[in-house]
């Protein structure tokens, strides 16, 4: 089967270096096989993301030489156009009996659980009556969570190896509705890459550990999963993860000192791909793409990149 790998960026804020390396790998990991891209926007926090966000990543990709063959500036691939498929995703969960209204105050949850991945593995919603349902539900819109099975859902990372975890005590049922009407980012994600025909995940290792509540959102839903690879987040010498707001590693500033190639034979290195840190081009470095040489390791920028 063709490999089908996708870009979703969340059109926050300008894409810095740590993004860029997901995304090469992705590119890279679809290309060396002869496949195909799609980029979705992922959109759905109407505060935080911007239109003018996602056109300047798109031209940022295409600087970099990063194409896509689907999606992009089309309507239909960004998550604010894609509710009434959220909806009926959701229609279907709540046919199953799997979710449930929670009238829980998120302030209150963080305090019951802290230690639990900020989630209470038993919410007490999950046995509320139907009359006890509408009895809260004239002083308050709920959320809805999902309900998670009582097994260890496991599965083998492209990258990382084997992971396992037991939804039920390790992260419990989960919102995939807010109350204000918003699409969770976990159900989304999975109805898009089904519904896109998406084959291979290629994404930051921070999501390693959303991986089973999508599995168990694949398997509730009857769709087929993609296959995973987790890939390391880029940090600074401090240590920290580098993030949007490290202004100094966003595209802006990368591409007043460097060009795509200087830039791409830095990334290159950095993924394993090659000795030195010289020139290249995205389309020379597919030809020769092998997943055993990307580091697992999370990766610290040199402290010349920074400055
Ligand atoms: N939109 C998410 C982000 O930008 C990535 C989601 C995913 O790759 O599954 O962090």
């Amino acid at each position: 089967m063709a490999v089908k790998g996708r870009f979703a960026p969340s059109p926050s804020g300008r894409m810095h270096l740590g993004n860029l390396f997901s995304f090469l790998l992705a590119w890279l990991s679809a290309r060396h096989e002869g496949g195909s891209l799609v980029l979705r926007i992922e959109d759905l926090d109407p505060v935080r993301c911007l239109p003018s966000h996602a056109w300047q990543l798109m031209e940022d990709l295409e600087w970099l030489g990063l194409n896509w063959d689907e999606g992009g500036d089309t309507a239909s691939y960004w998550q604010s156009s894609r509710s009434h498929l959220y909806a009926a995703a959701f229609a279907a969960l709540e046919a199953k009996g799997l979710t449930y209204p929670c009238f829980c105050s998120r302030i209150q949850r963080l305090n019951e659980a802290p230690h639990v991945h900020q989630v209470s593995p038993s919410c007490p919603c999950a046995g509320l009556t139907p009359e006890e349902v509408a009895a809260h539900r004239l002083e308050k819109t709920p959320s809805h969570r999902l309900r998670v099975p009582h097994k260890t859902i496991s599965f083998t990372d492209g990258l990382q190896g084997s992971y396992s975890q037991d939804l039920a005590t390790e992260c419990g049922d989960f919102p995939i509705r807010r109350s204000d009407g918003a699409w969770a980012y976990q159900l989304a994600v999975v109805v898009d890459d089904a519904a896109m025909g998406v084959t291979q995940v290629v994404r930051g290792r921070d999501l390693l550990s959303s991986t089973p509540r999508q599995l168990w959102l694949y398997e509730a839903l009857g769709l087929p999963a993609p296959e995973f690879y987790h890939v390391p987040l880029l940090l600074a010498p401090d240590g920290r993860r580098l993030a949007k707001r490290d202004a100094d590693l966003d595209m802006g500033a990368l591409r007043r000192r460097y060009s795509p190639a200087e830039l791409l034979g830095l990334l290159a290195q950095m993924a394993g791909q090659r000795p030195s840190a010289a020139p290249v081009s995205a389309l020379e470095l597919a030809k020769t793409f092998d997943w055993v040489k990307v580091p697992r390791e999370d990766i610290s920028v040199t402290p010349e990149l920074l400055t």
